[in-house]
C-alpha cells in the first residue's frame, strides 16, 4: 500500500481549526463590506513574469521562494506568492480602472505559495486576506487602509496590536538613500551573508530586511531612511502620522521596516501581536502604498494602497490568546429514534429543523438510546429530540436540554417556537 505524506510545509485543517479559519475569514469579509470594499477572485497561478516584475528581481520571494513550472504548452507559470500582483493584473485585463468612481476598493482571500523553510506560522501554502485601493489620490486612503487593518484585528479580539510604520519615500528619495546605503555597506559587505552580498548588487534596501544576527549589528549603524526623504515625502509621511494621531491610533515608527516586495513607495506598515514576555509570532499582516504597479502590469499610472493578513497566523494566535472564543464543532439538536418504524417521522422533523436554520443531525442505523446519547455528546449537541411510538401517535416529541438535563413534551406544531426561545 502506498503511504502518502502531507507535502512538506503544508497542513491539514479540520474540525475546530477549519471552523475557526472559516469564521475568521467570514468576519474579515463582513468587516471589509462595512468599509465599502467588494470582492475580487483571481487565479492561483499567473505568468511568472507578472511576479518577477511586480515583487521585484531582488526580493526573496522572486529569487528563492516561487513555485514555478512550465505547463504542457511551454508557458512559464508560477503559483502566486501573494495576491496583489494578480489583482492588479485583473484590474488591467478587465479595465476596471475605467470606472469613474476611483479608487476601486477590493478585498480578496485565497491561498498563496512560497517555497520557504517551514516553521511555526510559516508554511509553503498559506492563505491571505487582503484589501486593495486602486486609483488613490489622498493620504486619507493610506490612513483608511491602515485603520481598517488595525480595527479588524481589534474586532477579531486581539488587544495588544502594535502597528509599525515607516516611509520609504518617493522614487527620488529612495535613489538617494540607496546610494548612501551602498557607500555605507561597501566597507562591510565582504563580512555579510551571501544574501546580503546579492542584495548589495541588486537592491541595497533589501539588506535592511536581513535577519542574520551579525548582519543586524552592521545594519543598526546604517544611514536612516528618514534622513534621505525629500520635502514632499517628508510632508506625505507627516500628514499620515498626524491623521493617525488625530484618530488616536497608536503606532511605532520603525526606520528599518522596508518589507519584502519591491513595489512599495512612501508608506509601509505591519501589525504585530506582542505577548506578555515581549515575544511575537512575526507580522500578522502588513501592506503599503505603491505608485507604479498598475502601470508595470500594463495599465495607466494609478497609485494604490493595500494590505494583507496571513490567516494561519491569525488563527494560531487566536487559539492562544482567546481560547474561549475558539469555534467548537457543535449541533443545536440531535434527534434520536426508538424503533426503526419511527424513522420516517423523525427524518421529516430533522429536515424541517434544518429548513428552519437549526443545525441538526441523526443516525439512520438502528442504535440503542444509550448509543445515540453518546453520539449527541460527541457532537456537542445542545438538545436531544427523542421519539418513540407514543410521540408519533400523539404528534409530539420529547425535548431534552443536554446541558441542564431538563426534559419536556412538546407538540410538533410548537417545536420550532420552543427551540427558538430555548436557543436564544
Ligand atoms: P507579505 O505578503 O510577505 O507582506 O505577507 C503578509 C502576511 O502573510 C504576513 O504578515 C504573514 O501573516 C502572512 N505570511 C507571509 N508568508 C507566510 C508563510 N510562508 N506562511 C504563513 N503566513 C505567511
Amino acid at each position: 500500500m502506498a503511504n502518502y505524506q502531507l507535502p512538506r510545509g503544508t497542513y491539514d485543517a479540520y474540525y475546530e481549526d477549519a471552523l475557526n479559519i472559516d469564521k475568521l475569514v467570514d468576519l474579515l469579509k463582513s468587516f471589509a463590506l462595512t468599509y465599502g470594499y467588494s470582492s475580487i477572485h483571481t487565479p492561483i497561478y499567473e505568468s511568472t513574469s507578472l511576479f518577477t516584475r511586480s515583487a521585484g528581481e531582488s526580493s526573496d520571494i522572486v529569487t528563492k521562494e516561487m513555485f514555478t513550472f512550465t505547463d504542457k504548452s511551454g508557458r512559464d507559470i508560477t503559483l502566486r506568492p501573494e495576491l496583489t500582483a494578480g489583482v492588479m493584473r485583473a484590474v488591467v485585463t478587465n479595465k476596471l480602472y475605467a470606472n469613474k468612481d476611483l479608487p476601486l476598493k477590493l478585498y480578496y482571500y485565497g491561498p498563496a505559495f512560497r517555497y520557504e523553510r517551514p516553521q511555526a506560522g510559516r508554511y509553503r501554502q498559506f492563505n491571505q486576506f487582503g484589501i486593495e485601493n486602486v486609483g488613490v489620490t489622498s493620504f486619507y486612503n493610506d490612513v483608511e487602509t491602515i485603520i481598517f487593518g488595525y480595527n479588524s484585528l481589534k474586532m477579531l479580539g486581539f488587544s495588544h496590536v502594535v502597528l509599525k510604520i515607516n516611509s520609504i519615500g518617493d522614487e527620488e528619495s529612495r535613489q538617494n538613500y540607496k546610494k548612501a546605503l551602498k557607500e555605507y555597506f561597501q566597507n562591510h559587505i565582504e563580512n555579510m551573508c551571501s544574501d546580503c552580498r546579492r542584495r548589495f548588487e541588486i537592491n541595497p534596501l533589501r539588506i535592511l530586511d536581513c535577519k542574520d544576527k551579525d548582519d543586524q549589528k552592521i545594519i543598526k549603524n546604517a544611514p536612516k531612511m528618514c534622513d534621505y526623504l525629500n520635502q514632499e515625502s517628508k510632508e506625505y509621511f507627516k500628514n499620515i502620522l498626524d491623521l493617525l494621531n488625530m484618530q488616536e491610533i497608536e503606532y511605532q515608527v520603525d526606520d528599518t521596516l522596508v518589507r519584502g516586495l519591491d513595489y512599495y513607495s512612501h508608506i509601509v506598515f505591519e501589525y504585530h501581536y506582542i505577548f506578555g514576555d515581549g515575544t511575537s509570532l512575526g507580522a500578522l499582516g502588513g501592506g503599503g502604498h505603491y505608485d507604479n504597479l498598475v502601470h508595470e502590469v500594463g495599465g495607466p499610472q494609478l497609485s494604490s494602497v493595500g494590505l494583507a493578513f496571513g490567516i494561519e497566523r491569525l488563527n494560531l494566535l487566536l487559539k492562544q490568546v482567546d481560547p474561549d472564543n475558539y469555534e467548537k464543532v457543535n449541533l443545536d439538536v440531535y434527534l434520536m429514534t426508538l424503533g426503526s418504524e419511527n424513522l420516517p417521522y423523525v427524518f421529516s422533523i430533522c429536515q424541517n429543523l434544518r429548513a428552519n436554520g437549526f443545525s441538526s443531525d441523526m443516525t439512520f442505523d438502528n442504535k440503542s438510546l444509550g448509543a445515540q446519547f453518546k453520539i449527541a455528546n460527541r457532537k456537542n449537541a445542545r438538545f436531544a429530540i427523542i421519539v418513540g411510538d407514543d410521540e408519533v401517535k400523539n404528534k409530539k416529541v420529547k425535548l431534552k436540554n443536554l446541558i441542564t438535563e431538563e426534559q419536556f413534551d412538546v407538540d410538533l406544531d410548537n417545536l420550532i417556537d420552543e427551540l427558538d426561545q430555548k436557543l436564544m
